[in-house]
């Protein structure tokens, strides 16, 4: 190409920086090169030996995954990324069985975290997986000042996953025929949306008519409380969780940057009209490149809504214990 003919700003690779490159960054890290979402990938931990390694053993992957430049950097590598990933905390085993019980302690290390990402980059997209996501959410829109699109946890994304793989296998259907939320606390005051609920486009109760079964609520219920403990559950059989949250983590991130407008569960700051309060909590919102988009006020039943309500509330009695 003759110099005339180059492009004036050739297009830039798409980047993500992690910060905090433990079992959930450093699998986010690997679940994004698999899927080839993004150009380049940024490690960046506070033990940078580990950070290094991981990004060795990722460059092994590319050969047979995807191209990327994956490297160790710093919080200056912040200031051209697409989305910054905060996956920094308390390791899971050094967490309570609570999910808000570490609360001050993760507080503590994500406050410094982004104060060093807002000097860089006070305007790009922040992706929050540090627990507990929704509290720490709502804390990060407060520290880095970012509009409420632009500061997203993963709340539910995971749970929702949970819980359609779990209709999906009781109708034997595969999980992507599946249409079903869970909302609220990623958390154990999440609520799981039955009311809403489809296969095939059929509501639960039309999909076991057609398919001569019967409509048992108490095995939806079971469903949901499996969904609620899963995590837990994993947690007490191999001491971390982090291909469900990778994975999840993956999908919003290419959401974000192909700019796909995809309807994913997530938690941001839910706008006054939804009458939920001043809380961060999870429902279904559109992503694209400008980030969340305003969360979908979806119908829900009156248990659910009141369930919501409640969840709303369990997240504003920790919110009210962080110094913001
Ligand atoms: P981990 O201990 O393996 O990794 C945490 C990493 O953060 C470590 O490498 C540590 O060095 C780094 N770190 C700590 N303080 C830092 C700082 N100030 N600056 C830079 N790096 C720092 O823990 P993990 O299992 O990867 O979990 C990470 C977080 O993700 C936890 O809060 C956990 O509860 C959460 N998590 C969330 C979900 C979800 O669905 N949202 C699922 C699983 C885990």
């Amino acid at each position: 190409m003759s110099p005339e003919s180059a492009p004036l700003n050739p297009p830039r690779a798409s980047r993500v920086a992690i910060v905090g490159c433990g079992f959930v960054g450093a699998t986010t890290a690997y679940a994004l090169l698999l899927k080839g979402a993004v150009g380049e990938i940024v490690l960046i931990d506070k033990n940078e030996k580990l950070a290094e390694g991981h990004a060795d053993d990722l460059r092994d992957a590319e050969l047979y995954s995807h191209t990327a430049r994956v490297f160790v950097g710093d919080y200056s590598d912040c200031a051209t990324a697409d989305v910054i990933i905060i996956t920094a905390g308390l390791s899971q085993a050094q967490m309570g069985a609570s999910r808000l019980g570490d609360l001050l302690g993760c507080a503590a290390i994500l406050k410094e975290i982004v104060t060093e990402i807002r000097r860089h980059n006070p305007s790009g997209i922040l992706l929050v997986a540090s627990n507990p996501v929704d509290v720490l959410t709502y804390a990060v829109g407060k520290w880095s000042g970012m509009p409420p699109g632009r500061v997203i946890g993963s709340g539910t994304s995971l749970d929702t996953t949970r819980f359609r793989r779990r209709l999906a296998q009781h109708f034997c259907v595969a999980s992507e025929n599946v249409h079903a939320y869970i909302i609220g606390e990623h958390g154990d005051s999440q609520v799981p949306v039955l009311s809403s609920a489809r296969i095939a486009g059929m509501s639960l109760q039309d999909f076991c008519v057609e398919q001569g079964l019967a409509y048992d609520e108490s095995i939806f219920k079971a469903i949901a409380q499996k969904t609620r403990t899963a995590g837990l559950d994993i947690m007490h059989a191999k001491g971390a969780t982090y291909y469900g949250i990778a994975a999840a983590m993956s999908r919003i991130v290419r959401a974000i940057v192909k700019d796909e407008n995809a309807v994913i569960c997530v938690s941001s700051h839910v706008p006054a009209e939804l009458g939920l309060g001043d809380v961060c909590l999870s429902l279904p919102a559109t992503l694209n490149r400008q980030g969340a988009g305003r969360p979908l006020k979806i119908t829900l039943c009156q248990s659910e809504r009141a369930a919501l309500e409640h969840s709303a509330e369990v997240l504003k009695g920790y919110i009210s214990h962080l110094q913001l």
